[in-house]
């Protein structure tokens, strides 16, 4: 059976591939930018930056940098209105996975209309919005080469998972430097971000030999790396592992999808506000725990290309480790339970079977080695609380 692998058209990959922002907006004809970004890259100076090389080519650009951390309807509007009352050509989404997700939001509601909802899955969003240069500087979602876009309807808590090859930027420019500013916090929860992804892709049923070689490649850079750079942010050799890592994994999971990690983090990030890799790191260790009896040798082969277990260790210890590891991870990082993170245990415990029925919704659980009922769902739910 074949595999469909959707991508961007250009992969600028490197130290300083942002500067190439003009020469790559000339390949791809286009010239008047609406740059979507939010306040930390206006005050880290990388607008300004980007915003030098293109007055210097003599393109006009403007700047939308209201965009939220885990973008909500509400908060992407004016981004919205903004392309619908200027003349723009294209998008250039530079941040975390927050403004790039915004940004592939207003480049579809921009040019055709509607809200956020009519474009949530199961429904494919194929169409073409304008087209959206993605600069990353997490190194975390993979935003910047997936169709995906995670948008949080407020009036009903839901994280909606919108798809398509409309989604898909038309080129990202990978360049770790701008990585290099990111705290140690955001640090560790968008690479774990980036490690579930990996891990995920390459045991989900939709999985790919093309899918697995990127899902492998991303598990071996993020593995040895993730405490690294948690540690020291300016460890330059660790950071260009780490971002090139996150991308191959948004490369992994686009093509193969996420499974049920994914698909219960969305729910507890949209009720309680939990940054997305956060929640996942949450997750992690439990949901593998439940999934590993359904794809012992997929799994076992994510802890040998974490080099935490070797090709002579049989599956079954290599999985031991790699849940041991995941355990460790999450102690090293500092992350924290959602006891600890402040969730109230009541509101979490009655919540569960909305959460559960989100899950479902989002149709990640359904790619999982090992299926879940909504029941099952409620009781991993539970096991997050001592
Ligand atoms: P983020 O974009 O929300 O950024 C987190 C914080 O880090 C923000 O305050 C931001 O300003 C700051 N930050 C970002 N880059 C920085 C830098 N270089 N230096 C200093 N500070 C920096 O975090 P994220 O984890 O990258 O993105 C999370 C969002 O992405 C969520 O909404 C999640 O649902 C979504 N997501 C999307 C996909 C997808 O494929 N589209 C996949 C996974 C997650």
């Amino acid at each position: 059976m074949s595999a469909t692998i959707v991508l961007p058209r250009i992969l600028e990959i490197g130290a300083g591939a942002s500067a190439n922002l003009c020469a790559v907006l000339q390949t791809l004809g286009v010239k008047t930018p609406l740059i979507v970004t939010d306040k930390i890259m206006v005050e880290l100076g990388y607008v300004e930056r980007l915003q030098k090389h293109l007055d210097e080519r003599d393109m006009v650009s403007d700047i939308f940098d209201d965009t939220v951390p885990e973008p909500t309807v509400a908060s992407i509007q004016a981004g919205v209105d903004k392309v619908r009352l200027g003349q723009f050509d294209c998008i250039i989404a530079l941040g975390g996975g927050s403004p790039i997700d915004s940004a592939k939001a207003i480049a579809i509601l921009g040019k055709y209309g509607g809200t956020m909802e009519d474009y949530k899955f199961p429904r494919q969003v194929d169409e073409c919005g304008l087209p959206i240069i993605a600069i990353p500087t997490t190194a975390g979602t993979g935003s910047e080469v997936t169709k995906v876009t995670v948008i949080t309807d407020e009036a009903t808590d839901e994280k909606m998972m919108c798809m398509g090859m409309g989604f898909m930027p038309s080129a990202a420019l990978v360049d770790f430097e701008l990585s290099l500013s990111v705290p140690a916090r955001t640090t560790a929860d968008t690479g774990i971000d980036a490690l579930t992804h990996a891990i995920e892709a390459y045991v989900s049923k939709k999985a790919s030999p093309y899918t697995d070689a990127q899902a492998l490649a991303a598990i071996k850079l993020i593995g040895p790396n993730l405490r690294i750079v948690y540690r020291d942010g300016n460890d330059r050799t660790a950071r260009e592992k780490m971002m090139l890592g996150a991308t191959l994994a948004g490369i992994a999971f686009s093509n193969a999808s996420v499974a049920l990690v994914d698909g219960m983090s969305r729910p507890i990030g949209a009720a309680y506000h939990v940054p997305h890799g956060l929640s996942n790191a949450m997750l992690l260790p439990t949901v593998t725990e439940y999934s590993i009896s359904a794809a012992e040798n997929r799994y076992a082969d994510c802890a040998r290309a974490m080099g935490i277990a070797t090709k002579d260790n049989d599956d079954l210890t290599a999985c031991a480790n790699l849940l041991d590891e995941l355990n460790a991870l999450n102690r090293e990082l500092q992350v924290p339970t959602p006891e600890d993170f402040g969730i109230d245990r009541t509101v979490f415990f009655n919540n569960l079977e909305t959460m559960a029925a989100q899950a479902i919704a989002s149709g990640s659980p359904a790619n999982n080695p090992r299926q879940p009922d909504a029941a099952t769902i409620m009781a991993l739910y539970k096991k997050l609380w001592n």
